[in-house]
């Protein structure tokens, strides 16, 4: 397993050893079993398989928690070469943003969802998957389902960009308590995490109220705001049932979402779930 930090340094590498049908998975690090799924998945389209890891700083707002973002890189390393992965990416920010002045926007999908309390989010998202697209020329890249709004707004930049890469969704892997995992679940304690655990419950809870017949969108959203009234510790940001393009809707059909973002003090976790 090659690992390089340098622009120049991976695509001289790239050159050199004539790496092609490179499936990018690009993760910030901090790896857990919903990554390594993405790896694997990688891995069922092409052997060679390009793994990114950099904490982005441009997706990270004022006051967010970029300082704090778990860094475990040795341990990534090992667990990227146990499967099997050809190639890390491990840039620094002053690699990717030395003199940077563009920006990549969604001008729509930007701003619901995720995009209301972080505005500069997906900005910061949009252009640095451009650049990793650009420097590592992948026939395909997955992403997870876990980040539904980042897939479908990375997938509209492909279509928009023409960029010549095929997107592959993976689906969201959990805790057994159910909990989507994901790095930030680091920073909950065991009470905390013991109440998330109500995300997914009460997302499961909406799908079995629309088994029986409830169709009404906004009726499914009070619900999920009633329910988790159960968890004390969990205080709702968003809840949001939209169809699998983000569109509105006011009754539910075939693959409707649901979808969350909920605060446990002061850690923010995102969830979703289809409900038909
Ligand atoms: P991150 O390191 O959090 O930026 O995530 C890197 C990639 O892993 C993104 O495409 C995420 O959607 C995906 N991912 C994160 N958590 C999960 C999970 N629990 N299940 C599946 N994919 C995930």
């Amino acid at each position: 397993m090659k690992v390089c930090s340098g622009i120049d340094e991976i695509r001289n590498y790239i050159k050199e050893v004539n790496l092609t049908d490179i499936v990018l998975v690009p993760t910030m690090g901090a790896l857990h079993e919903g990554h390594l799924s993405l790896v694997r998945l990688a891995r069922s389209v092409s052997s060679n398989v390009c793994v990114s890891i950099f904490v982005n700083p441009t997706q990270f707002g004022p006051g967010e928690d970029f300082g704090a973002y778990p860094r475990t890189l040795k341990k990534d390393l090992d667990l990227l070469e146990q499967e099997g992965v050809a190639l890390v990416f491990t840039p620094t920010p002053d690699i990717m943003y030395k003199n940077n002045q563009t920006l990549i926007q969604n001008q729509t999908l930007s701003s619901i969802l995720c995009g209301v309390s972080r505005p500069i989010h997906f900005g910061g998202v949009l252009t640095v998957v451009a650049k990793l697209f650009n420097i590592i020329q992948p026939c395909w890249a997955v992403f997870g389902e876990k980040d539904y709004q980042q897939l479908k707004i990375i997938e509209k930049m492909v279509l928009d960009l023409n960029f010549p890469i095929k997107i592959l969704p993976g689906p969201i892997i959990r805790e057994t308590s159910g909990l989507a995992k994901s790095s930030r679940n680091s920073y909950l304690t065991d009470q905390q995490k013991d109440q998330a655990s109500g995300i997914y419950k009460t997302l499961l809870l909406l799908k079995e109220e629309v088994a029986k017949g409830n169709l009404d969108q906004k009726a499914i959203e009070s619900l999920f705001v009633d329910k988790l009234k159960k968890y004390p510790l969990l205080e709702v940001e968003y809840v949001k049932v939209l169809n699998n393009n983000l569109e509105e809707i006011s009754t539910i059909e075939k693959g409707t979402r649901v979808f969350v973002a909920v605060r446990v003090g002061s850690t923010r976790l995102i969830d979703n779930l289809e409900l038909l």
